[in-house]
């Protein structure tokens, strides 16, 4: 907020004051910097200090130089419901700063020992103002550069009961490391930093590239993996990183949202990036992803929770797929073939001191190097280089009747075979003849008895209406006995009934990514009974017409279990190996 266009603060009526999601917003050293840093935010600021000391309950310390506060408004700024950011209720339908309820300064100062030292850049002195457990100490006049320093110190002094509740100096910390990141990920034009207990942990640059902001957070190495999403639609952009199908983390927490720059948290919205990734991920793996939002603040309530984690979308269905195919498109254009050997020593690109989130980060600052504004494919590492979809490839032969091996414009593939297979058949299955219709069935010249286990026949039945629709003619015959008339075309070879109690031990075994849909894990289970396996010899000739089928699909770079279908070494790679580069 520049100091044209700031409002004076003044009380909230009781009447807006009613429509607020009231709440007690300190619960820990982390909201109270997050508060502070939203103030810094909202007050334009593009340097911002972050000190804490023993997790931030001997000491918050935040300092910016944004437009600071006129001398006979501090007073004011500690007093609940007193804001200059909202006037009237109407205010609330469209809120474009990150505060508005006014109530953060009275809520800290009233469990610590809270100084402020402001200054506007017109104002003649500074004023510092100290306010203990919710009582004014003092007010006097300093002197201090034009901005805002808020020291919080002895948090909760007076709440024994909250202090309990507080944990190990290091665990508060890294909350607080996590907050100061986040925020640095929104605004990436602001310099932040973050120090604990003297030492800088963090340093955005304010360079305004995001790709900046996730290399000192993320590290070097993981921020060069990722792919750049940007997509606007109708006043609705999402932009930002999300990882290739090549690197994945165990829990969902790597996934982050930014509506209107406000660090979010939304379960929807995570399964919207999941999902994106349907058939690419391992089992119980999940992606990386930092997402921003941007669209009209009328389209969003933020006014629903007291940390204002949570939001409310007026739009949500709408918000869900286009995050959905957003992500969805830059992974499937891009996913970088899958490296199975370790990069060389001589091949690794250069690291920064910095390194990861929090573990004992050096001070220095990390440097954006120059012709290199934003990280994504073109910018990898040698591995990372391949585009994503496939080229077109000359057959060479087969190896340990497993893998294909053919020739591209860039280098040598193997390919697995029983994966590559996996992939075509999937397409297949999920939408023949261009998705149009239903896949075909192939009617048994005699149709055949099949007794199953109960735990085939559950999973049976289960899945009956999917696999009726991918092709298995099935009735009941009385107890665990069924009756089939038909499978599916793809399966027309080989032994029906093996093939049928095969899918239904693959289905029942919960093989495929867990939040695929019923009927895409029954298709999995088919391609995997159907494929050709490794150790079956090919002709030329069906290598040729594999590959060209894999060329064909959406995904030909992995298989619907989300294993690699190839890999690839590149001429720069060979000639490397071979001390040609
Ligand atoms: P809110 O941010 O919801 O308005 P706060 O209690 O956090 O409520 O702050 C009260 C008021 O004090 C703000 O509306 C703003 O005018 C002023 N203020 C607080 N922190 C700063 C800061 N760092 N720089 C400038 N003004 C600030
Ligand atoms: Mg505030």
């Amino acid at each position: 907020m520049s100091e044209e266009s700031r409002n004076p603060i003044r009380l909230l009526t009781p009447e807006v004051v009613g429509k607020i999601a009231a709440g007690e917003a300190v619960e820990r050293p982390a909201s109270v910097v997050k508060e502070l840093l939203e103030n810094a935010i909202d007050a334009g600021a593009t340097d911002i200090r972050v000190e804490v000391r023993q997790g931030g309950q001997r000491l918050i310390a935040v300092s910016d130089n944004g437009c600071g506060i006129p001398g006979d408004e501090v007073e004011m700024a500690f007093t609940r419901h007193a804001t200059s950011k909202l006037r009237d209720a109407e205010d609330l339908e469209g809120i474009s700063t990150l505060g508005f309820r006014g109530e953060a300064l009275a809520s800290i100062a009233a469990v610590a020992q809270l100084t402020i030292l402001t200054r506007t850049r017109d104002a003649h002195a500074a004023r510092r103002l100290r306010v203990e457990g919710g009582r004014l100490v003092h007010h006097e006049p300093g002197a201090a550069p034009a901005g805002t320093l808020v020291s919080v110190e002895n948090l909760f002094y007076n709440v024994p009961a909250r202090r309990k509740f507080l944990r190990q100096p290091t665990t508060e910390s890294a909350h607080v490391h996590d907050v100061v990141t986040h925020y640095a990920m929104a605004y990436p034009e602001r310099r932040l930093e973050l120090q604990v207990d003297g030492r800088s942990v963090f340093l955005s640059p304010g360079s305004g590239q995001l790709a900046d902001v996730l290399v000192s957070t993320l590290g070097l190495d993981t921020t060069e993996r990722l792919i750049a999403v940007d997509e606007a639609n109708d006043g609705l952009r999402v932009h930002g990183y999300v990882s290739t199908a090549a690197l994945h983390r165990a829990t969902r927490a790597d996934i982050t949202f930014f509506v209107n720059r406000r660090w979010i948290s939304d379960r929807s919205l995570t399964v919207a990036v999941t999902q994106a990734y349907h058939t690419l991920l391992p089992l119980g793996r999940y992606p990386l992803a930092v997402l921003l939002l941007e669209m009209p603040p009328d389209e969003v309530d933020v006014n629903v929770h007291p940390t204002k984690r949570e939001v409310r979308f007026r739009h949500g269905q709408r918000v869900f797929a286009q995050i959905q195919s957003a992500v969805r498109r830059a992974v499937s254009q891009q996913a970088p073939v899958a490296a199975t050997f370790t990069r060389p020593e001589w091949a690794a690109p250069p690291r920064g001191q910095w390194g990861q989130a929090g573990a004992g980060a050096s001070p220095s600052l990390p440097h954006s190097e120059p012709g290199r504004p934003t990280v994504g494919p073109a910018s990898s590492g040698p591995l990372w280089e391949s585009p994503a979809v496939m080229p077109p490839l000359r057959v060479i032969g087969q190896v340990a009747q497993t893998y294909i091996i053919a020739e591209g414009p860039d280098g040598l593939y193997l390919i697995d075979q029983h994966a590559a297979h996996e992939r075509v058949l999937y397409e297949r299955l999920l939408h023949p003849h261009g998705g149009e219709s239903r896949p075909d069935t192939q009617t048994l010249m005699q149709p055949l008895t099949v007794t199953l286990a109960p735990r085939q026949a559950a999973t049976l039945h289960e899945n009956l209406p999917q696999l009726q629709h991918f092709g298995f003619a099935l009735e009941p015959f009385g107890g665990e006995t069924w009756l089939m008339r038909g499978v599916p075309a793809v399966l027309h070879h080989g032994d029906p009934t093996r093939a049928l109690v095969d899918i239904l031990d693959e289905i029942g075994a919960g093989n495929t990514p867990l939040q695929d849909s019923q009927e895409a894990r029954v298709v999995a289970s088919i391609c995997k009974q159907v494929a050709v396996k490794g150790g079956q010899s090919l002709s030329q000739q069906e290598m040729r017409e594999l590959v060209q089928d894999l060329e064909r699909t959406s995904m030909p770079r992995t298989c619907p279990h989300g294993r690699p279908t190839m890999i690839h070494l590149s001429a720069n790679l060979l000639a490397r190996q071979f001390g040609r580069g």
